[in-house]
Protein backbone atom coordinates (compact mmCIF):
# COMPACT_ATOMS: atom_id res chain seq x y z
CA UNK A 1 0.00 0.00 0.00
CA UNK A 2 2.77 2.12 1.30
CA UNK A 3 4.60 1.44 -1.90
CA UNK A 4 1.70 2.20 -4.16
CA UNK A 5 1.22 6.01 -3.05
CA UNK A 6 4.96 5.85 -3.60
CA UNK A 7 4.96 4.91 -7.14
CA UNK A 8 1.75 7.22 -7.85
CA UNK A 9 3.65 9.91 -6.26
CA UNK A 10 6.90 9.43 -8.00
CA UNK A 11 4.86 10.06 -11.69
CA UNK A 12 3.61 13.69 -10.13
CA UNK A 13 5.36 16.55 -11.19
CA UNK A 14 5.33 19.67 -8.70
CA UNK A 15 6.46 22.96 -9.68
CA UNK A 16 8.08 25.35 -7.37
CA UNK A 17 8.13 28.91 -8.55
CA UNK A 18 10.62 31.32 -7.28
CA UNK A 19 10.39 35.14 -8.23
CA UNK A 20 14.28 36.44 -7.90
CA UNK A 21 14.53 40.62 -7.51
CA UNK A 22 17.85 41.19 -6.32
CA UNK A 23 18.45 37.97 -3.77
CA UNK A 24 22.18 37.24 -4.67
CA UNK A 25 22.76 37.23 -0.40
CA UNK A 26 20.41 34.74 -0.05
CA UNK A 27 19.88 32.37 -2.78
CA UNK A 28 22.52 30.28 -1.84
CA UNK A 29 20.44 29.53 1.27
CA UNK A 30 17.52 29.85 0.19
CA UNK A 31 18.24 26.64 -3.07
CA UNK A 32 20.28 24.78 -0.42
CA UNK A 33 17.26 24.86 2.01
CA UNK A 34 14.99 23.89 -0.48
CA UNK A 35 16.67 20.94 -1.96
CA UNK A 36 16.69 19.58 1.34
CA UNK A 37 13.18 19.41 1.90
CA UNK A 38 12.60 18.29 -1.32
CA UNK A 39 14.91 15.44 -1.36
CA UNK A 40 13.15 14.26 1.56
CA UNK A 41 9.88 13.96 -0.47
CA UNK A 42 9.14 11.18 -3.17
CA UNK A 43 7.56 13.73 -5.70
CA UNK A 44 9.39 14.61 -9.01
CA UNK A 45 10.15 18.20 -8.73
CA UNK A 46 10.83 21.14 -11.48
CA UNK A 47 12.13 24.66 -10.00
CA UNK A 48 11.29 27.86 -11.92
CA UNK A 49 13.21 30.72 -10.86
CA UNK A 50 11.97 33.51 -12.63
CA UNK A 51 14.60 36.83 -12.89
CA UNK A 52 12.15 39.66 -12.30
CA UNK A 53 15.04 42.28 -13.93
CA UNK A 54 17.79 41.39 -11.31
CA UNK A 55 20.52 43.78 -10.91
CA UNK A 56 23.14 42.51 -8.78
CA UNK A 57 24.19 38.64 -9.58
CA UNK A 58 21.46 36.57 -8.69
CA UNK A 59 20.64 35.73 -12.53
CA UNK A 60 24.72 34.21 -12.35
CA UNK A 61 23.93 32.52 -9.31
CA UNK A 62 20.54 31.09 -10.64
CA UNK A 63 22.74 30.00 -13.77
CA UNK A 64 25.00 28.26 -11.95
CA UNK A 65 22.45 26.22 -9.69
CA UNK A 66 21.00 25.13 -13.42
CA UNK A 67 24.26 24.06 -14.72
CA UNK A 68 24.34 21.50 -11.69
CA UNK A 69 20.44 20.65 -11.33
CA UNK A 70 18.50 19.30 -14.22
CA UNK A 71 14.97 20.42 -12.55
CA UNK A 72 15.96 24.23 -12.92
CA UNK A 73 14.05 26.40 -15.38
CA UNK A 74 15.08 29.86 -15.65
CA UNK A 75 12.94 32.21 -16.51
CA UNK A 76 14.63 35.90 -17.27
CA UNK A 77 12.05 38.53 -17.78
CA UNK A 78 12.99 41.69 -20.14
CA UNK A 79 13.09 43.99 -17.02
CA UNK A 80 11.80 44.61 -13.53
CA UNK A 81 7.46 43.56 -13.59
CA UNK A 82 6.92 43.19 -9.88
CA UNK A 83 6.70 39.98 -8.16
CA UNK A 84 3.00 39.42 -9.14
CA UNK A 85 3.79 39.73 -12.65
CA UNK A 86 6.84 37.49 -12.19
CA UNK A 87 4.71 34.59 -10.55
CA UNK A 88 1.96 34.92 -13.66
CA UNK A 89 5.38 33.93 -15.98
CA UNK A 90 5.96 31.26 -13.71
CA UNK A 91 2.25 29.61 -13.52
CA UNK A 92 1.93 30.06 -17.37
CA UNK A 93 5.20 28.06 -17.82
CA UNK A 94 4.87 25.46 -14.87
CA UNK A 95 4.46 21.57 -15.98
CA UNK A 96 3.18 20.41 -12.87
CA UNK A 97 0.11 18.88 -11.39
CA UNK A 98 0.69 21.58 -8.82
CA UNK A 99 2.49 24.36 -8.39
CA UNK A 100 4.12 25.65 -5.00
CA UNK A 101 5.09 29.54 -4.81
CA UNK A 102 7.82 30.32 -2.87
CA UNK A 103 9.71 33.56 -1.66
CA UNK A 104 13.61 33.26 -2.25
CA UNK A 105 14.07 34.84 1.16
CA UNK A 106 13.80 31.98 3.13
CA UNK A 107 10.66 34.17 4.97
CA UNK A 108 8.73 31.59 3.53
CA UNK A 109 9.98 28.51 5.10
CA UNK A 110 10.33 25.31 2.59
CA UNK A 111 9.76 23.10 5.39
CA UNK A 112 5.94 23.46 4.91
CA UNK A 113 5.66 22.21 1.17
CA UNK A 114 5.15 18.67 2.71
CA UNK A 115 1.90 19.46 4.68
CA UNK A 116 1.14 21.31 1.62
CA UNK A 117 1.76 18.43 -0.53
CA UNK A 118 0.00 16.49 2.01
CA UNK A 119 -3.40 18.85 1.85
CA UNK A 120 -3.38 18.60 -1.61
CA UNK A 121 -3.47 14.65 -1.64
CA UNK A 122 -6.13 14.92 0.35
CA UNK A 123 -8.34 16.86 -2.30
CA UNK A 124 -7.91 20.54 -1.81
CA UNK A 125 -6.67 22.82 -4.72
CA UNK A 126 -5.08 25.68 -2.99
CA UNK A 127 -3.39 25.08 0.27
CA UNK A 128 -2.07 28.66 1.78
CA UNK A 129 0.47 29.31 4.22
CA UNK A 130 -1.33 31.80 7.05
CA UNK A 131 0.85 33.38 9.87
CA UNK A 132 0.70 33.29 13.01
CA UNK A 133 3.70 35.21 13.88
CA UNK A 134 5.47 37.89 12.20
CA UNK A 135 9.28 38.10 13.96
CA UNK A 136 11.43 41.09 12.47
CA UNK A 137 8.64 43.62 11.72
CA UNK A 138 7.56 46.86 13.36
CA UNK A 139 4.78 47.08 14.74
CA UNK A 140 3.66 49.73 12.29
CA UNK A 141 3.69 47.13 9.82
CA UNK A 142 1.73 44.69 11.31
CA UNK A 143 -0.89 47.25 12.19
CA UNK A 144 -1.08 48.41 9.19
CA UNK A 145 -1.54 44.97 7.32
CA UNK A 146 -3.84 44.12 9.96
CA UNK A 147 -6.16 47.15 9.54
CA UNK A 148 -5.46 46.02 5.58
CA UNK A 149 -6.94 42.36 5.50
CA UNK A 150 -9.51 43.79 7.96
CA UNK A 151 -11.08 46.40 5.60
CA UNK A 152 -10.62 44.45 2.23
CA UNK A 153 -12.84 41.97 3.71
CA UNK A 154 -15.07 44.06 4.51
CA UNK A 155 -15.68 45.70 1.12
CA UNK A 156 -14.47 42.98 -1.15
CA UNK A 157 -17.62 40.42 -2.04
CA UNK A 158 -14.88 37.85 -1.79
CA UNK A 159 -13.32 36.20 1.36
CA UNK A 160 -9.10 36.75 1.38
CA UNK A 161 -7.93 35.14 4.04
CA UNK A 162 -6.04 37.49 6.39
CA UNK A 163 -2.39 37.38 7.47
CA UNK A 164 -1.39 35.14 4.21
CA UNK A 165 1.09 36.08 1.80
CA UNK A 166 1.80 34.19 -2.02
CA UNK A 167 3.29 30.91 0.11
CA UNK A 168 0.85 28.75 -1.11
CA UNK A 169 0.34 25.33 -3.25
CA UNK A 170 -2.06 25.19 -6.33
CA UNK A 171 -3.63 22.14 -8.01
CA UNK A 172 -3.48 21.75 -11.88
CA UNK A 173 -7.61 23.18 -11.68
CA UNK A 174 -6.37 26.03 -9.78
CA UNK A 175 -3.84 26.99 -11.84
CA UNK A 176 -5.72 26.44 -15.01
CA UNK A 177 -8.35 29.14 -13.51
CA UNK A 178 -5.73 31.41 -12.33
CA UNK A 179 -3.74 32.07 -15.59
CA UNK A 180 -7.15 32.86 -17.21
CA UNK A 181 -7.12 35.65 -15.76
CA UNK A 182 -5.25 38.19 -17.44
CA UNK A 183 -5.66 41.76 -15.72
CA UNK A 184 -2.93 43.91 -15.52
CA UNK A 185 -3.64 44.84 -11.94
CA UNK A 186 -2.86 41.83 -10.49
CA UNK A 187 -3.67 41.96 -6.95
CA UNK A 188 -2.53 37.85 -6.61
CA UNK A 189 -4.46 36.68 -3.09
CA UNK A 190 -7.56 38.11 -4.66
CA UNK A 191 -7.07 36.10 -7.28
CA UNK A 192 -6.17 32.84 -5.80
CA UNK A 193 -9.17 33.50 -3.61
CA UNK A 194 -11.54 34.89 -6.61
CA UNK A 195 -10.88 31.24 -8.30
CA UNK A 196 -12.52 29.04 -5.12
CA UNK A 197 -12.43 25.58 -5.08
CA UNK A 198 -11.57 23.96 -1.95
CA UNK A 199 -8.72 25.87 0.16
CA UNK A 200 -6.79 24.82 3.04
CA UNK A 201 -4.93 27.09 5.74
CA UNK A 202 -2.06 25.20 7.18
CA UNK A 203 -0.31 27.40 10.03
CA UNK A 204 3.43 29.39 10.46
CA UNK A 205 5.36 31.41 12.53
CA UNK A 206 6.84 33.55 9.82
CA UNK A 207 10.60 34.49 10.32
CA UNK A 208 12.46 37.50 9.04
CA UNK A 209 13.81 37.92 6.06
CA UNK A 210 17.22 35.84 6.21
CA UNK A 211 19.44 38.58 4.47
CA UNK A 212 19.32 41.17 2.36
CA UNK A 213 16.12 43.88 2.62
CA UNK A 214 12.82 43.43 1.52
CA UNK A 215 11.72 45.41 -1.23
CA UNK A 216 8.70 46.60 0.57
CA UNK A 217 8.46 50.00 1.84
CA UNK A 218 5.01 51.84 3.06
CA UNK A 219 4.74 53.65 -0.41
CA UNK A 220 4.84 50.42 -1.96
CA UNK A 221 2.45 48.95 0.84
CA UNK A 222 -0.22 51.84 0.31
CA UNK A 223 0.12 51.32 -3.52
CA UNK A 224 -0.59 47.47 -2.86
CA UNK A 225 -3.55 48.27 -0.27
CA UNK A 226 -5.07 50.41 -2.63
CA UNK A 227 -4.45 47.80 -5.63
CA UNK A 228 -6.63 45.26 -3.64
CA UNK A 229 -9.32 47.21 -2.90
CA UNK A 230 -9.94 48.77 -6.57
CA UNK A 231 -9.37 45.40 -7.79
CA UNK A 232 -12.02 43.73 -5.68
CA UNK A 233 -14.46 46.43 -4.65
CA UNK A 234 -16.39 49.43 -6.00
CA UNK A 235 -17.05 49.99 -2.70
CA UNK A 236 -15.06 53.31 -2.44
CA UNK A 237 -16.99 54.80 -5.22
CA UNK A 238 -20.22 54.22 -3.52
CA UNK A 239 -18.29 56.09 -0.44
CA UNK A 240 -17.84 59.09 -2.96
CA UNK A 241 -21.49 59.00 -3.32
CA UNK A 242 -22.34 58.75 0.03
CA UNK A 243 -19.70 61.15 1.19
CA UNK A 244 -21.75 64.28 -1.21
CA UNK A 245 -24.85 62.93 -0.08
CA UNK A 246 -23.79 63.98 4.09
CA UNK A 247 -21.93 67.12 2.75
CA UNK A 248 -25.31 68.22 0.89
CA UNK A 249 -27.34 67.22 4.13
CA UNK A 250 -25.20 69.28 6.32
CA UNK A 251 -25.26 71.97 4.59
CA UNK A 252 -29.08 71.84 3.86
CA UNK A 253 -29.20 71.93 7.40
CA UNK A 254 -26.71 74.50 8.52
CA UNK A 255 -28.73 76.75 5.57
CA UNK A 256 -32.15 76.31 7.68
CA UNK A 257 -30.02 76.86 10.97
CA UNK A 258 -28.76 80.05 9.39
CA UNK A 259 -32.61 81.60 8.30
CA UNK A 260 -33.97 80.35 11.62
CA UNK A 261 -30.59 82.37 13.51
CA UNK A 262 -31.13 85.38 11.69
CA UNK A 263 -35.11 85.76 11.36
CA UNK A 264 -35.89 84.52 14.90
CA UNK A 265 -32.66 85.76 16.75
CA UNK A 266 -31.69 88.86 14.49
CA UNK A 267 -28.18 87.37 14.62
CA UNK A 268 -25.97 88.93 12.21
CA UNK A 269 -24.84 86.63 9.40
CA UNK A 270 -20.50 84.93 10.68
CA UNK A 271 -18.98 85.94 7.59
CA UNK A 272 -15.86 85.29 5.76
CA UNK A 273 -14.29 82.56 8.16
CA UNK A 274 -17.85 80.65 8.17
CA UNK A 275 -17.57 81.03 4.41
CA UNK A 276 -13.97 79.41 3.81
CA UNK A 277 -14.43 76.39 5.78
CA UNK A 278 -17.43 75.78 3.98
CA UNK A 279 -15.86 76.33 0.66
CA UNK A 280 -12.44 74.31 1.30
CA UNK A 281 -14.67 71.68 2.78
CA UNK A 282 -16.29 71.22 -0.36
CA UNK A 283 -13.47 71.35 -2.43
CA UNK A 284 -11.59 68.97 -0.59
CA UNK A 285 -14.45 66.42 -0.71
CA UNK A 286 -14.96 67.45 -4.47
CA UNK A 287 -11.44 66.23 -5.34
CA UNK A 288 -11.14 63.34 -2.92
CA UNK A 289 -14.15 61.91 -5.25
CA UNK A 290 -12.70 63.02 -8.43
CA UNK A 291 -9.31 60.88 -7.16
CA UNK A 292 -11.55 58.00 -6.43
CA UNK A 293 -13.13 58.26 -9.94
CA UNK A 294 -9.28 58.62 -11.23
CA UNK A 295 -8.30 55.48 -9.73
CA UNK A 296 -10.89 53.16 -11.46
CA UNK A 297 -10.20 55.13 -14.82
CA UNK A 298 -7.03 54.76 -14.46
CA UNK A 299 -7.11 51.14 -13.99
CA UNK A 300 -9.63 50.44 -16.71
CA UNK A 301 -7.33 52.67 -19.42
CA UNK A 302 -4.52 50.03 -17.93
CA UNK A 303 -6.62 47.48 -18.66
CA UNK A 304 -8.16 48.52 -22.11
CA UNK A 305 -4.36 48.89 -23.73
CA UNK A 306 -4.24 45.16 -23.28
CA UNK A 307 -0.42 44.82 -23.41
CA UNK A 308 0.86 41.36 -22.51
CA UNK A 309 1.60 41.19 -18.54
CA UNK A 310 5.43 40.76 -19.31
CA UNK A 311 7.96 40.68 -22.31
CA UNK A 312 10.32 36.83 -21.71
CA UNK A 313 14.67 38.41 -22.95
CA UNK A 314 15.23 34.35 -21.92
CA UNK A 315 13.85 31.12 -21.12
CA UNK A 316 15.67 27.93 -20.25
CA UNK A 317 13.58 25.19 -19.44
CA UNK A 318 14.90 22.69 -18.03
CA UNK A 319 14.14 20.33 -20.92
CA UNK A 320 14.69 21.18 -24.98
CA UNK A 321 16.87 24.08 -24.01
CA UNK A 322 18.68 24.42 -26.52
CA UNK A 323 15.12 24.40 -29.14
CA UNK A 324 13.21 27.53 -26.58
CA UNK A 325 16.97 29.62 -26.78
CA UNK A 326 16.44 29.57 -30.21
CA UNK A 327 12.88 31.12 -29.94
CA UNK A 328 14.05 34.26 -27.98
CA UNK A 329 16.38 35.92 -30.31
CA UNK A 330 19.36 35.55 -28.04
CA UNK A 331 21.56 33.24 -29.71
CA UNK A 332 24.00 32.07 -27.10
N1 LIG B 1 10.27 40.02 -5.86
C1 LIG B 1 10.17 40.03 -7.25
N2 LIG B 1 9.99 41.23 -7.89
C2 LIG B 1 9.90 42.41 -7.21
C3 LIG B 1 9.98 42.38 -5.80
C4 LIG B 1 10.15 41.17 -5.16
O1 LIG B 1 10.23 38.99 -7.89
O2 LIG B 1 9.74 43.46 -7.86
C5 LIG B 1 10.46 38.73 -5.15
C6 LIG B 1 11.63 38.71 -4.19
O3 LIG B 1 12.82 38.33 -4.81
C7 LIG B 1 11.17 37.67 -3.16
C8 LIG B 1 9.67 37.87 -3.13
O4 LIG B 1 9.32 38.50 -4.36
O5 LIG B 1 11.45 36.36 -3.58
C9 LIG B 1 9.22 38.67 -1.94
O6 LIG B 1 9.82 39.94 -1.93
P1 LIG B 1 10.16 40.75 -0.59
O7 LIG B 1 10.87 39.86 0.37
O8 LIG B 1 10.84 41.99 -1.00
O9 LIG B 1 8.70 41.07 -0.04
P2 LIG B 1 8.15 40.87 1.47
O10 LIG B 1 8.56 39.51 1.93
O11 LIG B 1 8.77 41.94 2.26
O12 LIG B 1 6.67 41.01 1.33
MG1 LIG C 1 10.32 38.84 2.04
Amino acid sequence: MNDNNTDKNKTKLISIIAPVFNEEVVLNEFYYTLCETLDLLPHRFEIIFIDDGSHDNSLQIINEFQKLDPRISIIELSRNFGKEIALTAGLDHCRGDAAIIIDTDLQDPPELIADMLREWQNGYDVVYAQRMSREGETWLKKFSSHLFYRTIQRVAKIKIPEDTGDYRLLSRTAIDAVIQLREQHRFMKGLFSWVGFRQKAIYFHRKPRHAGTSKWNYWRLWNFALEGITSFSTAPLRLASYLGLLTALSAFLFGLYIIYDTLIWGNPIPGYPSLMVVVLFLGGIQLISIGILGEYLGRLFDETKQRPLYLIKNYRSAENDAEKQSNTGNPK
